[in-house]
């Protein structure tokens, strides 16, 4: 049903059934901003009232009655709905004699119905499209080298240039798992635009949401001051800048040290996990091994390593300065504060 300019209801039709370890959905539990209670309770203002089709989380229901929206959606008979991907698509056309993975069964074969089969039904008729998680975004853990099922992102499956019912592209929120409230607000987001009260969603070159991957790991940690003194932890124990012990913050696009993890709390690199670009498009091939130096690092700590005890030095000797009272806070009795009447 129609509102001035949006739509009054939207169902999100979640599927995880991909290559997947359902870790996204579970990651969406710890939302705050808002939370998933609060949109699907439709307490919060403006938004269309949801209607939310994710098997985690529909305790109530399963088999038939659960895919009952799916089949109705791939009949083309649902109201505006979502499409929510989680977990990286396999080429079902190497999958020799069986299939990789399967959600429901084809009613007058018995067969299972593959993953890439609803997404050939449910996304050309899905109000718009979204990938959560890096498996689903980039390929992630399945599609690593090596791998037999030649699993793939949304993006490499549908095509980068596929467009909604709505004419949007596919939406990417990367992380392995996504963080919460950035799959949260970027859902949000497309509700309001569903209703008719946000512009086009800004997204960027790799279909991320502009405002949350648009600023690096580094560029917002805790320990960004160490780095920037060339004061470098040599253990997992150490408080200071983890970039010798394996971080990769200087080139992931990720805003979760900023942003913490759940309820601001956490962080990675701030809480003593080193980045290890989960976010990225080439992960994890191009970040291994985990827990290395990173090699384009070498050079930089180099150069900031050549300047930075110098300045941590001079700045210790001022640190001694300011961390003294001015000379003129006593109890004599003459005023030496400089006052001239
Ligand atoms: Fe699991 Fe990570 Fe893949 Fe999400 S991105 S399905 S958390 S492995
Ligand atoms: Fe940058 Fe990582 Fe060091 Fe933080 S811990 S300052 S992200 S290199
Ligand atoms: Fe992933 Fe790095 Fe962001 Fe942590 S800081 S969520 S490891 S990209």
């Amino acid at each position: 049903m129609a509102t001035k300019s949006g739509v009054d209801e939207v169902h999100i039709l979640w599927i995880s059934e991909g290559m997947s370890c359902d870790g996204d959905t579970v990651s969406i539990t710890a939302a705050t901003q808002p939370a998933i209670e609060d949109v699907v309770r439709g307490l919060i203002p403006g938004l269309p009232k949801v209607h939310l089709h994710n098997k985690v989380l529909a305790f109530e229901l399963g088999g038939e009655p659960y895919l009952a929206a799916f089949r109705q959606a791939a009949r083309g008979e649902l109201g505006p709905f979502v499409l929510v991907v989680e977990g990286s698509i396999p080429n079902e056309q190497i999958n020799g004699e069986g299939y990789w993975t399967s959600f429901g069964n084809d009613l007058e074969t018995g067969e299972p119905i593959t993953i890439n089969a609803w997404l050939d039904q449910l996304a050309p008729k899905a109000w718009a499209v979204v990938a959560i998680g890096t498996c689903a975004t980039y390929g992630g853990i399945h599609a690593m080298a090596g791998n037999p099922t030649g699993s793939m992102g949304l993006a490499d499956y549908l095509g980068w240039n596929f467009r909604s019912r709505a004419g949007i592209p596919i939406v990417n929120v990367p992380g392995c798992p996504v963080q919460p409230d950035n799959f949260m607000e970027t859902l949000t987001w497309l509700l309001y635009q569903a209703a008719g009260e946000n512009p086009m969603i800004p997204l960027d070159e790799q279909l991320r949401p502009t405002w949350l991957f648009g600023k690096t790991v580094h560029e917002g940690c805790d320990r960004a001051g160490y780095y920037e003194q060339a004061d470098f932890g040599l253990d997992y124990n150490s408080p200071k800048c983890q970039v010798k012990i394996g971080c990769w913050g200087p080139v992931v696009n990720c805003n979760v040290p900023k942003r913490g993890w759940m309820a601001g709390v956490g962080g990675c690199p701030n809480v003593g996990g080193i980045c290890i670009g989960c976010t990225m498009p080439g992960f994890p091939d191009k970040f291994m091994p985990f827990m290395d130096q990173p090699p384009g690092s070498t050079a930089s700590t180099g150069l900031v390593t050549a300047y930075g005890k110098l300045i941590r030095s001079l700045r210790a000797l001022t640190n001694a300065t300011v961390n003294e009272e001015p000379r003129w806070h006593h109890r004599r009795p003459e005023l030496t504060t400089g006052y001239e009447p």
